[in-house]
């Protein structure tokens, strides 16, 4: 059973306290749910911190941040994993299919276009998750869900690896509701992995049935 009062996660921001709130996540995970380490805008000394303990599955949001953070690494650390968690525009899908290994935001046609033509074109493959907008919010991305069954269809057509759904809950609605809807979702179509749960909403997603949760300040402490 996963209490929350023992995966408790302090907000400081030392390396030292980066080591141990890897510690925590990790006595709780499940081994069948991937740990993604959100290393957006956060220092370099903390990205080694993570991978001196042995985390190699990191994400993203900017293409240009990524790979700053990572061309280098790419090449001397061989079981590194790298997701592409935030929007992707289509000038930057060229470098995106060289760096990454997998990227969670698939939501607009030209989009996915894009990438089968580059996946081709470098003759790679990521791992793609389509992300729904479970909440319908008007400002945010995603699919809606009655749009999801057409669009994963146009995905399959042009050859695209979808293996799961992705979402972000609304801020005030119980985060639950929406990750019972998206994994619904997705075993109506077959789809099995789910990337889902955050820093403030990991628990429930995990009971939820996540196969990937997405941690950024839970590890790191505040972004910078
Ligand atoms: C930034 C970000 C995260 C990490 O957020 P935290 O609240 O810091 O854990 C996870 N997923 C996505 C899509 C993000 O943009």
């Amino acid at each position: 059973m996963i209490s929350q009062q023992d995966t408790q996660v302090t907000r400081q921001t030392s390396n030292t306290d980066t080591a141990d709130n890897f510690a925590a996540v990790q006595k709780v995970l499940p081994p069948s749910v991937t740990l993604i380490a959100v290393t957006k805008k956060q220092p370099i000394e903390k990205i080694e911190t993570a991978l001196a303990v042995g985390q190699r599955v990191f994400g993203e949001n900017y293409v240009q941040e990524a790979y700053e953070h990572w061309h280098e690494k790419r090449h001397s650390i061989p079981e590194l994993q790298l997701h592409l968690l935030g929007p992707l525009q289509t000038n930057k899908v060229k470098e995106a299919v060289a760096l990454f290994d997998a990227i969670h935001t698939l939501d607009r046609l030209k989009i996915v276009e894009a990438l089968a033509h580059e996946q081709q074109r470098q003759n790679k493959q990521l791992a793609c998750f389509i992300q729904v907008n479970t909440g319908e919010e008007l400002q945010k991305s995603g699919i809606l869900p009655h749009e999801l069954e057409t669009f994963y269809t146009q995905c399959c057509d042009l050859k695209l690896n979808i293996v799961g759904l992705m979402c972000i809950p609304p801020i005030h609605e119980p985060a639950g509701l929406h990750f019972c809807l998206l994994r619904a979702l997705g075993e109506k179509i077959g789809l099995t992995q789910f990337s889902m749960g955050m820093s403030d909403d990991w628990h429930e997603a995990v009971k939820a049935g996540a196969t990937h949760i997405r941690l950024g300040t839970a590890l790191f402490g505040a972004r910078v």
